[in-house]
C-alpha cells in the first residue's frame, strides 16, 4: 500500500531504539509522513503536531519495540537456501528460474523485517533485473543493492555468475562496466570459495588488481566489499583498502587455522567493516542436528557436522578476540547460501551478539553499520527525522533478548506498511 502525502502517521510504540542511543527508550512516538520520518520525539507531544490538514492515523503497539528496519549487507538472492551449491545452481536452473527465485527470495526478506538488504553476487544481468522489478513495483522486497557478477579470477570463486576479470586494466574495466549497468557496490572474490576450481586457501587477486579495482570503484563512489576465505586475502584487501571484508576466516594456505595476532592487530587499526557470517554455519549446524533427531546420519553428513562444529568454534573464538581489539562488525546473513533461506537474518545478528557484542550493537550491526559501510547512512539505517521510513516493530524488548527480533509485528518500507510474514502466513 504506497504511503501518500495526506496522511500524518503518528507511530506509539511501547520503547523506541533509535539507533543512536545506547539504550532503548520509553514514551517515544514518530510521525511519517509520504515516505519520509517527519518527527521523532515524546509521545506527549505527538497529539500537537502540527498536521496541515493531512489526515491523522495513530498506530498504537503499546508492548512492542520501534527500530530501523533491518539491513542485511550479505545475501545471494539467485539462491535457493536449500543446500545445493552454486555451481548446481549454475547446471540445473536457467537464469529466468534464478530471476524467480529472488522475487520470492525478496518478498521473504521483507516480510521477515529487513528493508534493505545487499545482492553480494547474482548470475549475469539477474541483479540489475531484480532492481528494475522492485522499482517498477513488479516484485515485492527490501531496497535492493546489487553488485551483479563479483569479480573473480579465471576459475575464480563464483566464476559461473559471468565476472571473470584478470589483469589490472581489465579488472578497472569490469568495475566500469558493472557500474555502466546498474552496480550500487563492488564484490569481489578477493580469494577462492566453495567454487571446486578455487582455492580458498589462497589470495586470488595480486594487491595491485584488488588495489585498481578499489581505486576504480570508490572513484564512482561504490564501496568494495571483499570475500576472504584466508588470512593471505585479507592482508591483501588490507593492503587494497576495501571497505568490508566478508568471511574475514584466519587460514593458512595449507587449509588450517591459526589466529593471527598481526592480522589481527591490522583489522583493529583498521576502519574496514568485518562480516563474520557465523549465522550461516550455526544454520547448517541445526539442521543436522535437527535431522540427527530424527535419524541416523549419513557418515557425510556426520563428517560435514564434525568439521562446522570445529570451524564455528574457531570463528566464534577469532571475533570473540576480534571484537575485544576494536574490530567493527556487520551482519550480513549469506542467506540462500547453503542451508541459509531468507527469512532469518535474525540469526546472524544473534551470532554476532554470541561474539560480544551488546544486544544493542549488535542491532546496529543489523540496521546502521551495514548502511555506513554502504555510504548510504545519511538515507537510512536510523530512526531520526528526515530519513527514509524504514521501520520494523518487534514484540518486547530486543536490547534485553534478541529474539524478541524475530516477533515482527510490522513493517515499512519507504511508509508503506508491508505485511510480516505471519500476516502472509495467516492469509493461508
Ligand atoms: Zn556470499
Amino acid at each position: 500500500m504506497p504511503q501518500d502525502n495526506n496522511t500524518l502517521r503518528i507511530i506509539l510504540p511501547g520503547r523506541l531504539i533509535d539507533g543512536v542511543g545506547e539504550k532503548a527508550q520509553e514514551g517515544m512516538a514518530i510521525a511519517v509522513q509520504g515516505s519520509a520520518i517527519k518527527w521523532v520525539g515524546p509521545a506527549s507531544e505527538a497529539e500537537s503536531l502540527e498536521s496541515k490538514g493531512a489526515q491523522r492515523e495513530i498506530l498504537n503497539f503499546p508492548s512492542g519495540t520501534l527500530l530501523a528496519g533491518l539491513f542485511d549487507i550479505h545475501t545471494h538472492t539467485n539462491m535457493p537456501g536449500d543446500g545445493r551449491t552454486g555451481e548446481q545452481v549454475n547446471l540445473d536452473d536457467s537464469d529466468e528460474v534464478r530471476l524467480l527465485r529472488s522475487a520470492r527470495n525478496t518478498a521473504m526478506a521483507v516480510a521477515s523485517g529487513v528493508t534493505t538488504m545487499c545482492d553480494c553476487g547474482s548470475w549475469n544481468r539477474n541483479g540489475f533485473a531484480l532492481k528494475e522489478g522492485l522499482a517498477e513495483g513488479v516484485v515485492e522486497g527490501p531496497r535492493v543493492l546489487v553488485s551483479g557478477p563479483p569479480l573473480t579470477v579465471t576459475g575464480g570463486h563464483l566464476w559461473y555468475m559471468g565476472g571473470e576479470a584478470d589483469g589490472v586494466d581489465a579488472v578497472r574495466k569490469q568495475v566500469r562496466n558493472l557500474v555502466k549497468q546498474g552496480a550500487d557496490f563492488i564484490k569481489v572474490a578477493a580469494s577462492g570459495g566453495s567454487t571446486s576450481t578455487s582455492d580458498p586457501y589462497r589470495a586470488a587477486y595480486a594487491v595491485a588488481e584488488l588495489t585498481a579495482l578499489t581505486e576504480e570503484a570508490h572513484n564512482r563512489n561504490r564501496s568494495v566489499l571483499a570475500h576472504c576465505r584466508c588470512t593471505d586475502a585479507i592482508n591483501a584487501a588490507l593492503d587494497a583498502g576495501v571497505d568490508a571484508i566478508l568471511h574475514c576466516a584466519f587460514y593458512d594456505n595449507d587449509g588450517s587455522y591459526r589466529f593471527d595476532q598481526k592480522t589481527a592487530d591490522r583489522l583493529a587499526a583498521s576502519e574496514v567493516w568485518l562480516n563474520p557470517t557465523m549465522g550461516l554455519g550455526n544454520a547448517n549446524r541445526v539442521r543436522l542436528a535437527n535431522l540427527k533427531s530424527e535419524r541416523k546420519l549419513t557418515p557425510d553428513e556426520e563428517e560435514r557436522l564434525e568439521r562446522s562444529t570445529v570451524s564455528g568454534e574457531n570463528s566464534l573464538a577469532q571475533f570473540s578476540a576480534l571484537v575485544k581489539a576494536g574490530v567493527k562488525l556487520v551482519g550480513g546473513s549469506d542467506c540462500g547460501w547453503s542451508y541459509y533461506p531468507f527469512g532469518d537474518f535474525q540469526g546472524e545478528i544473534m551470532s554476532l551478539h554470541a561474539a560480544g557484542l551488546s544486544p544493542i550493537q549488535a542491532i546496529y550491526a543489523g540496521t546502521r553499520s551495514p548502511a555506513a559501510a554502504l555510504g548510504i547512512l545519511e538515507s537510512i539505517g536510523t530512526v531520526e527525522a528526515g530519513k527514509e521510513a524504514d521501520l520494523l516493530v518487534v514484540n518486547g524488548d530486543p536490547s534485553l533478548d534478541l529474539e524478541c527480533l524475530r516477533d515482527v509485528a510490522a513493517v515499512f518500507k519507504g511508509g508503506a506498511r508491508v505485511p510480516t510474514a505471519k500476516e502472509r502466513a495467516s492469509l493461508g
